[in-house]
């Protein structure tokens, strides 16, 4: 049996290494997620699965057909994609022709079509009548980052399978390495960081009665601030209108952004920098973190706001 393994991506690992090692298949698959270039990426790995004509394990290094995908050189992968943000009619008839006049090489006739969404009325219907036809060896992969926007009557013939978030998954890995911490001791902290801003005394209670078991060496204490450096430098990403790096889409951290302004928020990652440096001189821990956090709760815009 051959496994198709993919990291980060337990969902499609599991669908892929299925196909590859049985013949049944799905007549058309639709692939969601928020990374057009990552959902091009696995498009491309699903198409190679459906053809290989091995069963195909990542990756497949046996056949010049995986390669020749690999190399945009198979001519029997079609892969559509929307010109001026649309795919009209035409694409899909020139599609249905292409299929029924060329002879088959590898194991499954496929085709891609990326940002499903943005095929227009009169392409969507040639599109399904083309899904109706009973021909078991055309299989369809569809990509998309706004499922909501894909006609119903589309989703409905397809085999659904969500991507995992990598950027999530990339935020936390570069914490756990430049941190040295693991995902709980991380939550911990986020956690932490969601009290310090809802109750600042209750923050400061806390840590002295538990959290100091945890994090009350000074390396620890440096990684736990760290974290929360990231958390603030997180919100104001998202008050900027820009991409999460660390924790992309979690609630508190939008919270945060939402009930301050990004003075304040830079105004702490500041704070918090300049007195991780005087760490290294302190030597009361409990009394160094209370004054932090005192510290963070009384930081304003300069007019009096603390939002
Ligand atoms: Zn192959």
């Amino acid at each position: 049996m051959s496994e198709v393994k993919i990291d980060n991506q337990p969902i499609l690992s599991r669908v892929l290494t299925k196909i590859s090692n049985s013949s049944a298949v799905s007549q058309a698959y639709l692939l969601v997620g928020v990374n057009d270039v990552d959902l091009i990426k696995y498009a491309t790995l699903f198409a190679k699965v459906l053809i290989c004509p091995n069963n195909y394990s990542n990756p497949c290094s046996r056949c010049n057909i995986c390669l020749r995908i690999e190399s945009e050189n198979f001519g029997e992968l079609s892969i559509i994609n929307p010109i001026n943000g649309v795919i009209k009619k035409e694409e899909i008839l020139r599609l249905k022709e292409k299929f029924q006049t060329h002879s088959i090489e590898g194991k499954n006739q496929v085709y891609i079509i990326n940002k499903v969404e943005t095929l227009n009325p009169a392409a969507a219907n040639s599109l399904l009548k083309f899904l109706e036809e009973p021909d078991s060896n055309t299989i369809a992969i569809f990509t998309t980052s706004n499922i909501n926007s894909v006609i119903n009557t589309v989703v409905s013939r397809c085999q659904i399978i969500k991507l995992n978030n990598n950027s999530i998954k990339n935020g936390i890995e570069f914490i756990k390495t430049s941190t040295g911490m693991n995902e709980e001791q991380i939550n911990k902290i986020l956690d932490f960081l969601f009290i310090i801003e809802n109750n600042n005394i209750k923050a400061i209670s806390l840590f002295k009665e538990l959290l100091i078991n945890d994090f009350g060496t000074k390396e620890l204490l440096k990684s736990a601030f760290m974290v929360i450096i990231l958390g603030y430098k997180d919100a104001l990403n998202y008050k900027l209108f820009k991409k999460m790096e660390y924790f992309n889409n979690e609630t508190g951290i939008k919270n945060i952004s939402d009930s301050q302004s990004a003075d304040v928020l830079i105004k702490k990652i500041k704070f918090i920098l300049e007195n991780m440096q005087k760490l290294e001189y302190n030597v009361n821990i409990t009394l160094f973190v209370s004054n932090v956090l005192i510290g963070i709760g009384e930081i304003t815009d300069g007019k009096g706001n603390r939002n």
